[in-house]
């Protein structure tokens, strides 16, 4: 699934190439959003703005009109100049966004709609959104009291609820984990406020650091780092390390499955060790 850094460089760049441009050229293969377009033409109005709010990714139309789109776990924005040829072929676009001089291209992004900013506010997917990990004003004290409030989560689950704070996917669930010191399988109820504090700022830091310094495609996360590390080979501490030995202590790095999808967790059993007691 693409992480909340994903999903912000995407919105970026997108904005960087749209806002303030005119619609040229509007497609989308979903009918629901061909009906509202049909309605109310897309091509003509101007572009505002691109933004995200956790994972989901917002194009501002004028004329109060807001195309909502969400990745899940394969989709993602392509950017291209009029005449360059797509890396995805054809059939995999679900919506497509075009100027005069660049075309915005959805490949197999299976969630898209066309909004009202009235819509938009009472969405219930976003509604309950909590603090975006990648907004200027994120508030900390609030990821941290929502955490509280489900003291019988693990901290591995609780930090991939977008309800608690918006933006981490599996990849920096383990690796905040790793850097934070903090065994996955955690409940919160064992967690003192100085190791949920320092859990989020973590947190923030990652996605922060990897919002800045990957480079302006966006196409793959093959940038993502947390060891700082410019080898290729040892971008992430544990995340698809199963086996293999820590970068800090040699211990072999531990993976299982968890949650409904049954995503893989990774943890260090040493620089992560199991809490015994509460506080
Ligand atoms: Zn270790």
């Amino acid at each position: 699934m693409p992480e909340g850094d994903t999903i912000f460089r995407a919105a970026a760049a997108l904005h960087r190439a749209l806002a303030g441009r005119r619609v040229t050229r509007f497609e989308s293969v979903y009918p629901a959003v061909n009906r509202v377009a049909e309605d109310r033409p897309i091509v003509g109005r101007t572009i505002e703005s691109v933004s995200a709010r956790g994972k989901h990714l917002l194009i501002a139309f004028s004329g109060d009109l807001i195309l909502r789109t969400h990745m899940r776990m394969n989709g993602s924005w392509h950017l291209y100049k009029t005449d360059q040829r797509w890396r995805f072929p054809a059939r995999h676009m679900r919506v497509l966004v075009a100027t005069a001089e660049v075309e915005a291209v959805g490949f197999n992004v299976p969630v898209a709609e066309l909004l009202t900013s009235r819509e938009l506010a009472r969405h219930r997917e976003l509604r309950f959104l909590g603090p975006d990990l990648l907004d200027a004003g994120f508030d900390g004290a609030e990821a941290v009291r929502r955490m509280r409030a489900r003291p019988r989560d693990a901290i591995g689950d609780i930090l991939l609820n977008q309800r608690v704070m918006a933006g981490i996917g599996n990849i920096f669930k383990s690796e905040i984990l790793f850097l934070a010191g903090i065994d996955p399988f955690t409940l919160v109820s064992a967690l003192a406020d100085a190791d949920l504090d320092r859990i989020v700022a973590v947190a923030r830091d990652e996605l922060r650091a990897n919002v800045t310094t990957a480079d302006r495609t966006f196409r793959r996360p093959t940038g993502r780092t947390t060891t700082r590390s410019l080898d290729p080979n040892s971008r992430l501490w544990v995340y698809g390390r199963g086996g293999k030995r820590c970068r800090r202590c040699g211990a072999a790095i531990d993976s299982q499955k968890t949650g409904l999808d049954a995503r893989l967790t990774y943890w260090c059993p040493t620089c992560q060790p199991p809490r015994t007691t509460g506080v």
